[in-house]
């Protein structure tokens, strides 16, 4: 159980490859004028536009006061060189990038990213300045056999492993089940909680009480405002990860006032 009010819920938006730069500055935009200083006053917040749109929803955030972190959603392992098409951890950061999402399921499944190359990410984004959102997960086959509690602590464990012990505890895990993700079906309440408190546990193993008390856990899987404030009461889940309802700024401001609701 952790302590009320020591780890201060995120809320994510993860546009994926949606919105173009002019799309992405009306929606930053949008944001702005929809958040209120009640919303963020206990709650973080970031959104992780598409590369092409990164500088242009940065003028907006910055320039118009919008208090929300500039995320990315994917780096490089390497900070420069001679990898065409890659994106610059480095380059990220100059461009004020606070969170980069690592590892997001659809990496893993489509682009063939492994634990390995997963780790390299974390450790590419923390030795930047910026805090990684690792995502992990298990498949609903994974689910049905038994072995989602192995699947997160292989995947959970690879990212720890690739950390300094004493920057473990400012990491962000995003649990996502596979089988929430864009398909309308929300883990539980219970079923988020249950696999956030093994992650946590993972992270005590590998890394003590410190690292595991003051990592924050996310929870990711078709989240809508409806389900917000149930999920983030949960002991062990420290936000949540937002893709489909991100996209509309109605509803992603929603799910920032439904986690709100959640801490107070
Ligand atoms: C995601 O993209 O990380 C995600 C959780 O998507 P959705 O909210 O649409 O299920």
């Amino acid at each position: 159980m952790n302590a009320p009010g020591a780890r201060r819920p995120l809320v994510s938006g993860n546009w994926k490859m949606h919105l173009d730069h002019l799309e992405a500055i009306h929606a930053a935009r949008d944001l702005g004028l929809r958040l209120q200083p009640a919303d963020v006053a206990a709650v973080d917040v970031s959104v992780h536009p598409p590369f092409t749109d990164i500088r242009s929803v940065q003028s907006v955030l910055e320039g118009e006061g919008v208090p929300v972190a500039l995320g990315a959603q994917n780096c490089a392992i390497e900070d420069a060189g001679a990898f065409t098409g890659e994106v610059s951890p480095t380059m990220l950061a100059r461009l004020h990038v606070e969170y980069v999402l690592v590892g997001h399921s659809e990496r893993r499944q489509l682009f063939g990213e492994t634990d390995e190359v997963v780790a390299a990410k974390v450790s590419a984004v923390l030795r930047n300045g910026m805090t990684p959102v690792c995502c992990v997960g298990e498949t609903i086959d994974e689910r049905e056999v038994g072995l989602a509690q192995e699947r997160l602590a292989s995947q959970v464990g690879a990212a720890v492993a690739a950390v300094p012990r004493a920057s473990v505890a400012s990491l962000v895990v995003a649990y996502e089940p596979v089988w929430a993700i864009g398909t309308g079906q929300a883990a539980t309440a219970g079923d988020a909680q249950e696999a956030c408190a093994w992650i946590r546990d993972t992270v005590r193993s590998a890394a003590g009480s410190e690292a595991a008390d003051g990592v924050r856990i996310q929870y990711g899987g078709s989240v809508t405002p409806d389900n917000t404030e149930e999920l983030v009461r949960c002991p062990d889940v420290d936000g949540v990860l937002v893709g489909g309802a991100s996209l509309d700024a109605a509803a992603f401001v929603e799910i920032v006032r439904a986690a709100t609701r959640a801490v107070r």
